[in-house]
């Protein structure tokens, strides 16, 4: 087996939010947009071992050894206090995992799940690592009925979808505005790349869903509608999530950004409806 390691800023043994059915979510630390809306925030950066966050730990679970910031898990009390103070928007929490280490973890919860997603952060950022972990799955006789899936921004390359997809089950795409001008305000860069995954994905029948991020007064989809439906319709039947947006957790000017509401979700799907896309998934609850 694969001895590639990835940086894991979580991993839930079991989630009915990560894709369909029951399934064990892994989170991968680090990411290349830079969301205002982003609920992780600390997903974002990666570690530069500056040691900032070391003494402001309350629960001295943090230490200093050989250039590198030490982490035990055992005596942290989870209070977040590195998180909200470390200058990367990164976490001293997120430990370089092997293949083997998840593939354990998985295989502890794999009667009780359907299948893996592995989230992030952006999870295709490490690519080779997400590869040799979904090949790993694959050829193990024991786990290769679990469906592989991944929860991506839609930033990757051609070249690397089509590295990935020959072991991967699908993948859910956020497209957080229409407009590429629009995208970089929201994100920090255009959105071409994510509508060519999209169109990519469709076409190999791996897009498991596209997802909207409703934020009031912030979002373009309404402004853009006729060109986002016709989008959609021409990547077939495939699931819409309307996802609604709420301040929690997030940094800087999304902190004073409304929440919304059913009325603004179902403005959104009444729209879409109409011009003929069917297959919206709405949010379970509001925030
Ligand atoms: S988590 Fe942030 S503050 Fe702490 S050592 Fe890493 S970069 Fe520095
Ligand atoms: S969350 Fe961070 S600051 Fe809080 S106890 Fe754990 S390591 Fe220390």
């Amino acid at each position: 087996m694969s001895s590639r390691c990835a940086f894991v800023s979580n991993l839930i043994p079991f989630s009915c939010v990560d894709g369909p059915g029951s399934r064990l979510a892994l989170f991968l630390q680090g990411c290349n947009l830079r969301c205002k809306s982003c609920h992780n925030p600390w997903t974002i950066g990666r570690c530069n071992h500056c040691g900032d966050c070391v003494p402001a730990c309350p629960h001295q679970a943090l230490a200093f050894d050989g250039g590198q910031v030490q982490w035990n898990a055992l005596t942290c009390q989870q209070c977040d206090t590195c998180l909200q103070m470390c200058p990367q928007q990164a976490t001293p929490m997120a430990p370089a995992m092997s293949v083997e280490e998840v593939v354990a973890k998985i295989r502890k919860a794999a009667l009780f799940i359907d299948g893996i997603t592995v989230s992030g952060g952006e999870a295709t950022l490490q690519l080779p690592f997400l590869h040799a972990l979904f090949s790993a799955l694959r050829a193990d006789l024991q786990l290769c009925r679990l469906t592989c899936l991944v929860d991506s921004n839609g930033m990757l390359s051609e070249t690397g979808w089509h590295k990935l997809l020959p072991v991967c089950d699908g993948a859910m795409i956020d497209l957080k505005a229409w407009s590429s001008e629009h995208h970089r305000f929201l994100t920090g860069r255009d959105n071409t790349p994510v509508k060519n995954s999209l169109r990519l994905l469709a076409a190999q029948n791996k897009l498991a869903e596209l997802r909207l991020l409703v934020i009031p007064q912030h979002s373009d989809y309404l402004l853009y509608i006729d060109a986002l439906a016709a989008f959609i319709c021409e990547l077939g039947r495939i699931p819409v999530r309307l996802n609604a947006f709420h301040a929690h957790g997030v940094y800087g000017e999304a902190k004073s950004w409304r929440s919304a509401t059913e009325e603004d979700i179902e403005q959104l799907a009444e729209a879409l409806q109409q011009r003929g896309v069917t297959t919206l998934l709405r949010p379970a609850l509001y925030l």
